[in-house]
């Protein structure tokens, strides 16, 4: 996600974010107060997903309760919820409809990073399931993969870094996927949710996979 779309999302994200942060004075313009929840999703599946999570993980609770109490957020999104406008107004697409997810940290003038944005393709994922006949249990999990690995893994280093030294990547050519920053974080909330640990960078892991490209 290019930089300039990063921006204009942030305008989005900071209307969805005041409506989650109710009843408080109107604090300094330099300091973030505690909000109520680090994690906002609007649709109920991505929710979903989150409590499943959040449920069954004292390393994903840990770090979103830090996240929280800097007043940093991770806004989790489906892609009919980016709406970006070019210069000229016009609505333009800002997430390929090929990928699964994306993460796009929203760094302020002063390059504090309070707001991360995920995007899940969730009408991708449905689909690939549909094709697989997949029971629910089966896809929840797949989703829940996907989620830790972009939230756990990606979204909430920079949150708890409060800017872009967070970041926390995928594998680089020529190294072992377990050994990457983003893997080895999804593997550790993986094993306490029982949802497997990934070995590869490539969606061999998630459940679709076991027919789809075996
Ligand atoms: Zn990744």
């Amino acid at each position: 996600m290019s930089r300039t779309t990063a921006l204009v999302l942030a305008a989005l994200v900071s209307t969805m974010a005041s409506s989650v942060v109710q009843g408080q004075s109107s604090p300094p313009a330099d300091s973030a107060p505690a909000s109520p929840t680090s994690l906002v999703a609007v649709n109920r599946t991505l929710q979903a997903s989150l409590d499943r999570i959040g449920a069954r993980s004292a390393l994903w609770r840990e770090a979103a309760d830090a996240a929280r109490q800097n007043g940093r957020q991770a806004v989790i999104l489906t892609p009919d919820q980016v709406v970006v406008a070019d210069s000229a107004g016009r609505r333009v697409r800002a997430f390929d409809p090929g990928v699964l997810a994306e993460v796009a940290p929203v760094p302020r003038p002063d390059s504090e990073v309070r707001v991360v944005l995920v995007v899940v393709n969730l009408p991708l994922l449905e689909a690939l399931h549909d094709r697989q006949r997949s029971l629910p249990g089966e896809f929840h999990a797949d989703l829940d993969r996907i989620i830790v690995h972009e939230v756990y893994g990606h979204a909430m280093p920079y949150l708890l870094a409060g800017d872009l030294t967070g970041r926390c990547p995928d594998p680089q050519p020529g190294q072992r996927a377990s050994d990457a920053c983003a893997i080895q974080r999804e593997n550790a909330v993986r094993a306490e949710l029982g949802l497997g640990r990934r070995n590869d960078y490539s969606l061999q892991s998630l459940w679709l996979a076991r027919r789809e490209w075996r």
